[in-house]
């Protein structure tokens, strides 16, 4: 079956808006690991609790979408997912 809907996440990005700290490495299974780490530039909180939480449900409610069986079309769309360190997820279209 193909997904209408797929998430490819990978990567932690500081929170602290000053802060350029990015790291591309980490896959999306360690992202756990990571709870609570500090930012080690900066020493900001990578990924928080909330923003975790968030990533889950989101994932959970793609994976309920995609047992819907949606038909599955030609057209797509690319969205970069952003946390805000407090459990909110913006979506914003990739260019
Ligand atoms: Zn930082």
């Amino acid at each position: 079956m193909t997904e209408v809907i797929s998430i490819i996440a990978s990567g932690l990005k500081c929170d602290n808006p000053s802060c350029d700290y990015i790291n591309e490495d980490i896959p999306q299974e360690e992202y756990i690991n990571y709870i609570n780490a500090k930012c080690p530039k900066c020493g900001s909180v990578l990924l928080t609790q909330e923003d975790y939480d968030a990533m889950q449900e989101f994932h959970n409610l793609v994976a309920e979408l995609n047992k819907l069986d949606l038909p599955v079309t030609e057209d797509k769309f690319i969205m970069d997912i952003e946390s805000d360190g407090k459990g909110n997820l913006t979506f914003k279209e990739k260019e």
